[in-house]
């Protein structure tokens, strides 16, 4: 297993912990580095002024019962509702967020709190015939993926339940179920807080049964809205909602965010955060990608090192270790090599400017593109094509491989 660059810092109270990170690992890593930040204000990054007033209205006693936070995506809606209802309901209020240790924020940091309940789109067809609303069903779910990144957007989360093609819908089940919930007096805190996750895809009688409630809610009860589109809201809805926008996120919180929690070059936070353009879940993807795009490289430098030294014994080791990989991954890898080899062959003939390498890329390629030429480069191309269709194709992958290795080791030395 290679040992990767990242490692990753979780800042929780005063312990530093750093993780080392084996890239195989980077999606549960990933996923640590993300359960730690995901709830309490400090963890979000950037939106200071947002913060700050919505933890005065806390201080100052003047909760709206009805809030809809509106903004371009990727820039932290849904965190933020999160973080706001959890401190709301702690118990040990700090003076800028919420303590993080009291029960209530302790059952905030898994989503699992009594009198928090969550609505979103959750099934294309609104009617099921089972107890169990749509939103119930899809619930563990949807802890996941905010526990995954809550930066989400839409057809992630219909990626996440299965319905890709299709938008999710709030149908009149939920509506139904909401009523109810919210007409039991609470179970643990002062306050029983709805976040409704894309209210613009409730359906016009859904809102209309909802809306009664909207407008005199229980005591104690506070609606959090939050919507990509607020257009798209049914207008007797937003009309009771106090509008709060979320700005997009600046380049600088995320840059800073970036770095203080993950261990990366300052190349690949750039690219990230101009990926990003204010949005943290494309800054994130980017990231991601590089942590993969950088393990393709690191075993593709390995694998041409030995092909080059043709040793059966190195090559028959690492063809081993790559096939314990499984398919997806290995194919990722020969298409990268595609892809390498092309940009090599064009550094070998003065084409470099076209090529488009990360630095760490380039810096290899002046060293390695003088054995891609004229003479292999199409061959060499070819076995790696050939391979890739083998391996789809499910044939043994540590004969392909080690075919594939003995073949281009000869080729490099044309
Ligand atoms: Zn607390």
């Amino acid at each position: 297993m290679l040992l990767g660059y990242f490692c990753v810092l979780s800042k929780t109270s005063s312990k530093v912990k750093k993780v080392f990170l084996y890239l195989d690992l980077l999606p549960v890593i990933w996923h640590e580095f993300l359960y730690i930040c995901r709830m309490r204000f400090q963890e979000i990054p950037g939106q200071k002024e947002i913060k700050e007033s919505l933890i005065r209205t806390a201080k100052e006693g003047r909760i709206s019962h009805a809030q809809l936070f509106y903004g371009p995506e990727g820039s932290g809606k849904l965190a933020l509702a999160i973080a706001y209802a959890q401190y709301i309901s702690c118990t040990g209020r700090l003076e800028e967020d919420s303590c993080g240790t009291c029960p209530s924020c302790v059952k905030y940091a898994k989503l699992v709190h009594p009198d928090l309940h969550f609505v979103f789109p959750a099934t294309a067809a609104s009617s099921t015939k089972s107890d169990e609303t749509p939103v119930e069903k899809a619930l563990e779910r949807w802890r996941e993926m905010i526990i995954e990144n809550p930066y989400f957007d839409q057809y992630q989360w219909y990626d996440k339940i299965g319905i890709e093609n299709k938008q999710g819908l709030i149908g009149v089940k939920e509506s139904v179920d909401i009523i109810r919930k919210l007409n039991l007096k609470s179970f643990e805190s002062d306050f029983k807080i709805l976040i409704m996750w894309l209210p613009e895809r409730m359906n016009a009688t859904a809102a209309n049964k909802l809306l009664k409630m909207v407008e005199e809610p229980p005591p104690g009860t506070v609606f959090l809205l939050v919507s990509e589109v607020p257009g798209e809201v049914l207008p007797t809805i937003l009309s009771r909602a106090q509008m709060i926008k979320i700005p997009r996120l600046e380049d600088e919180d995320i840059r800073k965010s970036l770095k203080e929690r993950v261990e990366v070059s300052d190349e690949a936070v750039e690219d990230a955060v101009n990926m990003a353009d204010g949005n943290f879940n494309k800054a994130f993807s980017a990231l991601r990608e590089e942590g993969f795009n950088r393990e393709n490289f690191d075993q593709f430098v390995s694998f041409m090192r030995i092909c080059f030294a043709y040793s059966m014994v190195d090559l028959t080791e690492w063809v081993d270790e790559m096939a314990k990989s499984g398919r997806e991954k290995q194919k990722m890898f020969l298409s990268y090599g595609l892809r390498i080899i092309r940009e090599n062959f064009l550094v070998n003939t003065g084409h470099s400017g076209i090529s488009h390498m990360t630095k760490y890329e380039r810096d290899w390629s002046l060293k390695f593109s003088k054995f891609v030429n004229g003479k292999n480069v199409y061959d060499i191309y070819e076995e790696l094509n050939l391979a890739y269709n083998h391996i789809s194709a499910n044939a043994n992958a540590k004969i392909v491989l080690l075919d594939a290795g003995l073949k281009i080791g000869r080729m490099l030395k044309r």
